[in-house]
């Protein structure tokens, strides 16, 4: 009985030992089909020519690839210590000059540039010599630059970058739908002007270099668009040269220093706007300027907490004090949201999806979406950084669909980087329709002058 035990074990064992063998030769064939798959055999390769190959691809790595790295660890001094990225210290390499900075003149108070004074007619006249350059694309249809940037610097954490990368590409996809130019800034044009300031010398100098924009639309980087069909309403507009989302009572009346918002705004080119920057700028400077008129504006502003002056605050100011000077060419729009605060609309996503469509750009399906005190990439924010990093996931993924869907695919989910198809392929291209119209939509189209 015992001895019957024991002989059963030994075939098991001998079982299992053969089986083992056909594992290892399984994994010899495989290893070979795998590298020959690697290598590549060409087209008509033998056996032979396989192992000739192999013998070579080993020899000639062994044998090549680390003369190659002694050549370049000797014709450079820098270190080729690792060739991994995913822990390499970028600060090793980044350097930024101190000290060759032209000091500013603390007597003179601050200036953006020369005075110009007569930049509608200069504009005016370029123009009228630059007839392909037009100011408008179409009637009603002003040419726009749509200017955004972030720090010179990376993030504090990599992941801010990857959400700068996002917001950018969420910017340019409007853009091209809407037929808008678009500049991305990471200069620090003036040092003084350092921060949320660092606009105001950028947009100056972008009208003054292109006259042919009609309208600057400044959104900041943390803005992303979450309605891909809504088209400004530029006839609106006309009479004004600077419209931002906001409330007139708010402003006016009560100065509340979120009466308007200086994260997405559309400003005019022209003398007005010139003006309005000089009026802008003063309290701007870095450092003491800026520190002052911040309790200036605490003090002034309702509801303002204690900090330095910053551009929102400083224009609720300007309005609120100068409302006879200023007044008649802003425009407070609360119709649609050109700026929408986070808070109230990433919740209602789906409920949005639900009921409503894009193409309304107000509460229904907002224009913009603006991550106001995330910070994704400073060190730190006013709010949770996962709600905000999950939220501006959701509100990218919630634009990002419009743009998918014309091509025929969804994310899996608000929350999700995967996508799935939403209809099948087809022969006849050219004959799908999207369900937006974005493919070719009205507003994009360009009207070619008959000449
Ligand atoms: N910004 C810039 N350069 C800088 C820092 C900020 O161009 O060095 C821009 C960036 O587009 C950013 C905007 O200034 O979005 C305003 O700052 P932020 O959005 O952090 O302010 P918030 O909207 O939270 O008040
Ligand atoms: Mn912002």
């Amino acid at each position: 009985m015992l001895d019957r035990c024991f002989e059963s074990r030994r075939v098991r064992q001998i079982q299992r030992a053969f089986r083992h063998g056909k594992v290892t030769l399984l994994c010899l064939v495989m290893t070979i089909v795998v590298l020959r798959g690697t290598i590549g055999a060409g087209k008509f390769g033998t056996p032979e020519q396989d192992l000739n190959e192999i013998r070579e691809h080993f020899y000639s790595r062994k044998r090549v690839e680390p003369h190659r790295v002694l050549e370049e660890a000797q014709t450079t001094t820098e270190s080729t210590e690792s060739n991994n990225y995913a822990t390499f210290d970028l600060s090793k390499l980044l350097v930024d000059e101190e000290g060759d900075d032209e000091k500013p003149d603390p007597n003179k108070p601050y200036s953006l540039g020369p005075r110009i004074s007569d930049w509608d007619e200069q504009r005016a006249d370029w123009l009228k010599k630059n007839p392909n350059f037009p100011n408008f694309i179409r009637p009603n249809k002003p040419r726009v630059l749509l200017v955004t940037g972030s720090s010179p610097k990376p993030c504090e954490n990599p992941v801010g970058d990857h959400y700068l990368l996002k917001s950018i590409k969420n910017k340019i996809d409007y853009c091209r739908l809407h037929g808008i130019e678009i500049f991305y800034n990471m200069a620090l044009l003036d040092a003084e002007m350092a921060g949320f300031w660092a606009k105001l010398p950028l947009i100056r100098k972008l009208l003054l270099s292109h006259p042919e924009i009609e309208f600057l639309w400044w959104m900041d980087s943390d803005a992303m668009f979450t309605d891909m069909a809504f088209e400004v309403p530029w006839d609106r507009y006309k009479d004004h040269n600077f419209v931002m989302h906001g409330w007139n009572e708010m402003v006016y009346d009560d100065k509340n220093w979120i009466g308007l918002n200086t994260g997405s705004f559309l400003l005019r080119n022209g003398q007005w706007a010139l003006d309005m920057l000089d009026a802008w700028a003063p309290m701007g400077p870095k450092g003491k300027i800026r520190t002052e008129a911040g309790k200036i504006l605490t003090r002034e502003l309702k509801d303002r907490p204690v900090f330095e002056a910053d551009d929102q605050s400083a224009m609720v100011y300007i309005l609120a004090t100068q409302r006879e000077k200023w007044g008649d060419k802003v425009y407070l729009e609360s119709a649609y949201y050109l700026h929408g605060y986070w808070g109230i609309l990433v919740d209602r996503y789906e409920e949005m999806i639900e009921n409503y469509h894009p193409g309304l750009g107000d509460h229904r399906w907002p224009l913009v979406t603006h991550f106001v005190g995330c910070k994704p990439c400073g060190k730190f924010g006013d709010y949770p950084v996962e709600r905000c990093l999950k939220q501006m996931d959701r509100a990218y993924n919630f634009g990002d669909n419009q743009i998918l869907q014309i091509y025929g695919f969804t994310h899996k989910s608000l929350g999700s980087r995967r996508v799935k198809r939403i209809r099948n392929e087809t022969g006849n291209p050219l004959e799908v329709k999207d369900e937006l119209g974005l493919l070719h939509p009205a507003f994009k189209a360009v009207k070619v002058s008959s000449s």
